[in-house]
């Protein structure tokens, strides 16, 4: 049986994930540990711990993932941003710890130009900071669409991985992202490719999570614009080839799509996406 959920939240309180789970047909999930928007972050309690817990077992769920905020760059040359990025993440690791979270998903951030290079140091530093000074939830990197200045092509996660050197540093893949950053999951030959790639850059035994967007944005157009599944440029039959590819198949799948009326994953979308697999 596959893992196949989405992002659902938790206003109201952390339990509530678990509902929003069950209403939209999901077997694992994502959360954000506190506002997407906001930096403050404060730990679970210890009652919602508990009944989020046996939630998920009551449910039998699988993994469940945390998403970082979005307003993180551990790549910002501005020292309290970066302080507070790193901040974030720890509150939200130790927050995942509690709640056996896989790990916390995280778009890296941008150097605005300044180039890779420029700033893999400081990467380096701050994600082995990270690791250093939490423990049982990993830290996961995801993808990017190649947006002017964003960190996370796959060249980019192997240097990361290789120079922090540490196993609970992983790698998350988005479809929407690797379609929008060039990489055409429509064709087999492109996807065998990308699976070699994986391999090559030793990334594919630290993949613990698939993001399965569909994009409303061209192939190749560093646009990240997520689609529901099977309404963008991949569709059905794209990300039916991806995800079941055999190095790929035992991954969960974690939806993003904007659903209807942009609430997010639904049932519909989970039905659909079950169907692919
Ligand atoms: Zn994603
Ligand atoms: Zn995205």
């Amino acid at each position: 049986m596959r893992y196949v959920g989405g992002h659902v939240s938790i206003s109201g309180g952390l339990p509530y994930a678990i509902d929003n789970t069950v209403k939209i047909g999901g077997n694992c999930l994502q959360i954000f540990a506190g506002s997407p928007r906001l930096w403050f972050r404060k730990p679970f309690t210890d009652v919602e711990v508990r009944e989020f817990l046996s939630g998920i077992e009551e449910n039998r769920f699988g993994p469940v993932f945390i998403h970082a905020l979005y307003l993180v760059n551990l790549a910002s040359s501005n020292i309290g941003l970066l302080e507070k990025s790193t901040t974030s993440l720890v509150a939200d690791i130790q927050n995942g710890a509690r709640i056996h979270s896989t790990g916390v998903i995280i778009h890296i951030g941008s150097h605005l130009g300044a180039g890779f290079d420029s700033v893999k140091d400081q990467l380096v530093a701050v994600i082995q900071r990270i690791l250093g000074e939490t423990q049982d939830c990993d830290l996961i990197l995801e993808n990017t669409a190649g947006q002017n200045g964003k960190i996370g092509s796959l060249p980019e996660l192997a240097h990361l991985l290789k120079k922090v050197n540490d196993p609970r540093l992983k790698i998350c893949l988005d479809t929407a992202h690797l379609f929008a950053a060039g990489v055409d999951l429509r064709s087999l030959s492109a996807i065998k490719e990308l699976v070699q790639e994986l391999k090559d850059l030793k990334l594919l035994d630290r993949l613990v999570c698939l993001h399965l967007n569909d994009c409303t944005s061209e192939l190749n157009s560093h646009r990240d614009l997520h689609a529901n599944i099977g309404e963008g440029k991949i569709g059905l039959e794209g990300l039916k080839l991806f995800i079941n590819r055999k190095e790929l198949i035992h991954l969960p799948l974690i939806l993003e799509v904007p659903g209807e009326n942009k609430q997010g994953p639904n049932l519909a979308n989970i039905t659909l996406a079950k169907g692919l697999v």
